[in-house]
């Protein structure tokens, strides 16, 4: 790990790809997908069965992998943070993290997201290269 410099500086703009995955969905039975449902008085409800959502998780049809790229991202902060294996989390995104980014401009509007080096992207190009790259790893 060089901590003598980081590749982005204050105030530099980069990408980066937020992956996940969520349950597949099914569509609701009960509202077939309209979120509603009409009574025999002809009014419209919420669907119970979905919550309004028309759709519901499907556990059999596993997960499906969700990927964006965020940005362009203005870097408002960097820390070194080093911390040590034994406090590394289930997923292991603690392990010796090294130089993180703090970020605005993520789609989702929150200035909380952190960024590790090796995953802030000088360009949308690369950026596109490495959301490939992890769909396809899966
Ligand atoms: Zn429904």
């Amino acid at each position: 790990m060089d901590l003598g410099r980081s590749n982005f500086d204050l105030g530099d703009v980069g990408f980066t790809v937020s992956s996940k995955k969520e349950p597949a969905h099914k569509q609701c039975p009960f509202c077939n997908g309209d979120k509603v449902i009409i009574g025999a008085d002809g009014q419209t409800a919420t669907c119970p069965k979905c919550s309004g959502k028309g759709y519901s998780n499907d556990w059999d049809a596993g997960y499906n992998l969700v990927t964006r790229i965020e940005g362009p991202l203005t870097i408002t902060g960097i820390t070194l943070e080093i911390v040590s294996p034994d406090k590394m989390t289930f997923w292991g995104s603690q392990k010796g993290r090294g130089l993180i980014y703090r970020v605005k401009g993520y789609s989702d509007g929150k200035t909380n997201h952190i960024i590790e080096e090796s995953r802030m992207l000088p360009s949308k190009e690369a950026a596109e290269v490495e959301e490939a790259r992890i769909i396809k790893k899966g």
